[in-house]
């Protein structure tokens, strides 16, 4: 039995270690280095060359180091019946989390406006809504969007979320699919969305879906670019129907230097870099994985195919 590791940005042997406690009797090798490839059961990485998933007729399991997976949906070469599982970082949601907070914060508390007034040497006490009274969405409840949104109802938001599936969120309200959608969005005041890349999440953001927001609502955006129609976005921001946006993933990555959202007085913009996860927290739930498949029990929490994510 063989894991094949083709990790991402941490370096291999921060994975290894942690298998190697997990799995003493489990070999773990480092692409390119591939050895017998029918030993190889279980990949983990984002995406192999176009072709070589076929080439491992033991495979029983595919897990990312990231959280989209995109790039091994995109390889037909990996066989539809081989379980890719979904990534269930807690490190990733407490970052996630945090920035998702942070953005929330500095636009309900208007701390921009006091940075501002700390230039101008002014003293002024900001006036602000009770948190309870202001509404936040968020759309997609998964791993990252559910922890956000129990954070968010800790500190007293008024917290609803949108999914496929309607989900049961202590204090969320939950709305779902298409039909759902056009009343999320007239309650949310501030929307955060955290959907994946897939087929129907594409331009969801659209100039009609802004429009739905209430006027003056603040867009987030930490999930994919996809989501966003970007002129859309630029064009409800610069009418004033919205307030702003707090961007950390765009349709066209590194954003190219003229592209309009840098030098925004509406835009807070960062590099893709609103979550990050590690190695020993990345493992548990590949661990967690492998080990039901070697006592032959049924995976939850894999990545559906069909819908993308
Ligand atoms: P999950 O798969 O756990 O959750 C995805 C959520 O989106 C689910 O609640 C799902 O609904 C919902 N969803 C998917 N498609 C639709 C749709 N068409 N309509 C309504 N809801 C939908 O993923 P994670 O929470 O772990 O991650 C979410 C995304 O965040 C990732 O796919 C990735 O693209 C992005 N990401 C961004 C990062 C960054 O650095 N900016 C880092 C990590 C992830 P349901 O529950 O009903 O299935």
């Amino acid at each position: 039995m063989a894991l094949l590791i083709k990790a991402g940005r941490e370096a291999p042997e921060n994975w290894i270690r942690a298998f190697n406690a997990a799995f003493p009797d489990m070999e773990c090798r480092v692409w390119p280095e591939v050895g017998k490839r029918e030993e190889i059961e279980y990949f983990l990485g984002n995406e192999l060359p176009e072709g070589e998933f076929a080439k491992l007729p033991n495979l029983k399991l595919v897990a990312g180091t990231r959280v989209g997976v995109e790039g091994l949906l995109k390889d037909a070469s990996l066989p539809r019946h081989i379980p890719i599982i979904r990534n269930t970082d807690r490190q990733r949601a407490a970052t996630m989390t945090g920035w998702v907070l942070y953005h929330v914060i500095r636009h309900h508390r208007r701390f921009a406006e006091f940075a501002a007034n700390q230039q101008a040497r002014k003293w002024e006490h900001l006036q602000f809504t009770a948190p309870e009274k202001l509404r936040i969405g968020i759309m997609g409840l998964g791993n990252l969007g559910g922890t956000v949104a129990r954070s968010l109802t800790a500190l007293m938001y008024d917290v609803a979320g949108w999914s496929r599936s309607p989900k049961k969120i202590a204090g969320v309200e939950s709305f779902a699919g298409a039909e759902g959608l056009p009343a999320f969005l007239a309650r949310s005041d501030v929307l955060v969305s955290i959907l994946p890349k897939t087929p129907a999440t594409n331009d969801l953001m659209n100039a009609e879906r802004f429009a739905q927001l209430p006027k003056g609502a603040y867009f987030i955006n930490c999930g994919r670019g996809t989501t966003v129609d970007e002129p859309a976005l630029l064009a409800a921001l610069d009418s004033g129907h919205l307030s702003g946006a707090a961007l950390d993933v765009y349709k066209v990555e590194p954003l190219p230097a003229d592209h309009p959202f840098w030098g925004h007085p509406k835009v807070a913009m960062t590099p893709h870099y609103s979550c990050t996860g590690s190695a020993s927290y990345g493992a548990e739930g590949v661990i967690e994985a492998i080990r039901k498949v070697r006592a032959g029990e049924t995976l939850t929490n894999t990545v559906d195919r069909k819908e993308g994510y």
